[in-house]
C-alpha cells in the first residue's frame, strides 16, 4: 500500500542516515526524496498512487512487461542511479539521490515480503521474497510501525519535536 511504503521510505532513509557515519544530515529534501523513490516502483501499475499521476508512463510499462517487472529490479536501481550520477551535480548525489535509491530499495524490500515477491534479477522470471505478509494485512502494520519506531528511536527525542 502507498502509505505504508512512503512511512518505510522516509524510515529507511532516517535509519541509513544515523547509522551511515558519512551520510548527510536529515533533511526536508532527503525525506522527500526517500518517499517519493518508495512510491517510484509502483510506476509500472496504472491503479497505484505514482501509476495514476503518470499514466503516460504506467500504461504503457504495465502492458509491456506487467507489474511487479523492470521496476521491481536491481538493474532498474543500478540504471537509474548510473544515469543520476551521470546528470545530477555531484553535490546533488547526497542530498537527493541517495535518499531517492535508499526509498527505492525499501520498496523493493517491502514488497519481498508479500507472497508474490519480487523479480530483482528481471528479465529472469526467479521471483524472491518471503511470505511474511500480505498486503493490507496486520503484518504489514507491525512491519510498519517496527521501522518507524527504530527511525524515531535512532532520530532522537529533538527530530520528535519533545527533546
Ligand atoms: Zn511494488
Amino acid at each position: 500500500m502507498a502509505a505504508s511504503h512512503m512511512a518505510l521510505g522516509g524510515a529507511a532513509w532516517v535509519v541509513v542516515t544515523k547509522l551511515g557515519g558519512a551520510a548527510p544530515e536529515l533533511s526536508a529534501a532527503g525525506m522527500g526524496m526517500a518517499v517519493l523513490g518508495a512510491l517510484l516502483p509502483d510506476i509500472d501499475h496504472p491503479g497505484s498512487a505514482v501509476g495514476r499521476r503518470l499514466w503516460m508512463i504506467s500504461r504503457p510499462l504495465s502492458m509491456l512487461i506487467g507489474h511487479r517487472g523492470l521496476t521491481h529490479s536491481l538493474l532498474a536501481v543500478l540504471a537509474g542511479v548510473a544515469a543520476l550520477v551521470l546528470v545530477a551535480p555531484s553535490s546533488d548525489l547526497a542530498v537527493f539521490v541517495a535518499p531517492l535509491a535508499v526509498g527505492y530499495l525499501s520498496h523493493l524490500a517491502a514488497d519481498a515480503l508479500t507472497p508474490s515477491g519480487v523479480p530483482l534479477l528481471w528479465p529472469a522470471k526467479r521471483r524472491f521474497g518471503i511470505a511474511l505478509c500480505s498486503t493490507g494485512g496486520p503484518a504489514e502494520m507491525l512491519t510498519v510501525a517496527a521501522w518507524l519506531a527504530l527511525a524515531a528511536w535512532l532520530a532522537g527525542p529533538e527530530a520528535l519535536g519533545i527533546g
